[in-house]
């Protein structure tokens, strides 16, 4: 008897068609979408086998999924790592990795400059794990004072947020090493292009896809890649969490990596230049840009750095207070004051207004966050071009 229309329907050119595509002798160029919340299986040994580690496949999709797999194999082989793995933000792969190491009773010493969301975490959200957070002065303080028998964890950033500031990450791995604590960095604002921490010693690498590695402010992105061991502890995690990247985001950060090369070395080349440029403006105090040779972290950054690049960040401070920053930002019509960055547009934020809008005034004074300064995120303009809208703008103050 022949099926009736609904069934039809339901069954026709369903997942089993795959089958069939698996024959054929042409594979697709790229690897296209497995928008799949689930895999179907012709029998029971078949699940055992792949649970059981017997066999490869996919189970269910906040497991593991193509897509996933895909673009955290790209992101592992460009920090020349074992293994990573992409979750659904930057803040979920920064504070699962992070209930990955720790346990209550633990504690961790971080640097205090940080990216706002991650300083509320483990300044608040942590304590109530019984997690305790020590903030010391990676540049200025001697930090293996601060290790207890308690201590599990060192974390910070490659190029820190928002003053830019670069701390010495073989030396912060040697102690890290020395004393068996895991050390996991945030290489967001520099990426693999600049930057590649796991080569310096760092065990784990942080980063917001968010940013550079999707690249033109699309989607929410985040990522952790290491070594193998710690990254299936890592994954457990994300597992048990929820927070895996869905198919669509992944195959648009896949597809966004392919140029990742190209656009940071034309973010930085440009942020250098218009550095450059403001370090002589008589409207500005001072520029934060680890790539000029006035910057207290310039040698710091040189030596760690990839083929003379600094990455597309940086942060001014404006001759003037908050009224002066104002009249810039609502000076400039192409470069928008948004609350992010790394895309391809270059954009304009106000850290104590947004980024660290939470953290006290005692803090922001401590990181030297002040109402008059702008950060720029530096986007692939031609540099002449980004440089006059700053400039006429600097002219109204
Ligand atoms: C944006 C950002 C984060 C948070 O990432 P989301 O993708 O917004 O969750 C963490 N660290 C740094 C350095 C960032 O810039």
């Amino acid at each position: 008897m022949s099926k009736k229309i609904s069934t039809k329907l339901i069954h026709t050119g369903d997942g089993q068609y795959y089958k069939k595509l698996n024959t054929y002798k042409s594979v697709p160029e790229v690897l296209p979408v497995y928008n799949t919340s689930v895999f179907a299986f012709d029998d029971v040994p078949s699940v055992d086998a792949i649970y059981d580690k017997e066999a490869e496949g996919y189970i269910y999709t906040r497991i593991r999924h193509p897509n996933n797999d895909a673009v955290s194999s790209i992101l592992a082989a460009a920090d020349g790592a074992e293994d990573g793995v992409v979750f659904s933000s930057g803040m979920s792969a920064i504070t699962i990795s992070i209930l990955a190491a720790v346990s209550s009773g633990d504690h961790i010493i971080s640097s205090p400059v940080l990216y706002g969301g991650v300083h509320d975490y483990l300044q608040n959200e942590l304590k109530r794990f019984g997690v305790e957070v020590i903030f010391v002065d990676f540049n200025r303080d001697n930090i293996e004072k601060y290790i207890q028998p308690n201590t599990k964890l060192i974390y910070t950033e490659t190029i820190c947020n928002p003053l830019l500031e670069v701390p010495d990450i073989c030396k912060v791995s040697e102690i890290a090493k020395k004393h068996n604590l895991l050390f996991y960095i945030d290489n967001t604002f520099a990426t693999a292009i600049v930057a590649r921490p796991l080569e310096l010693g760092a065990d784990v690498v942080i980063y917001s896809a968010t940013k550079y590695l999707s690249g033109h402010s699309d989607i929410v992105a985040g990522a952790a890649v290491g070594r193998t061991d710690i990254i299936e502890k890592i994954r457990s995690k994300l597992v048990l969490y929820g927070a895996i990247l869905g198919a669509t985001d992944s195959w648009l950060l896949a597809r966004s990596l392919r140029t990742l090369d190209l656009r940071v070395k034309k973010h930085s080349e440009n942020a250098l230049k218009v550095a450059e440029f403001l370090e002589k403006h008589p409207k500005i105090e001072k520029v934060f840009y680890p790539g000029l040779k006035s910057s207290p972290d310039f040698e710091r950054a040189k030596s760690q750095f990839q083929n003379g690049l600094y990455g597309g960040m940086l942060s001014v401070n404006l001759k003037g207070g908050e009224k002066e920053a104002s009249i810039v930002i609502k000076s400039m019509p192409e470069i928008k004051y948004v609350p992010s960055l790394a895309g391809t547009a270059t954009t304009v934020s106000y850290a104590a207004k947004t980024s660290h809008r939470f953290y006290n005034r005692e803090d922001l004074e401590k990181c030297g966050i002040t109402f008059g300064q702008l950060r720029f995120s530096i986007g692939l303009e031609d540099a002449d071009d980004i440089i006059e809208e700053i400039d006429t703008a600097l002219e109204k103050i």
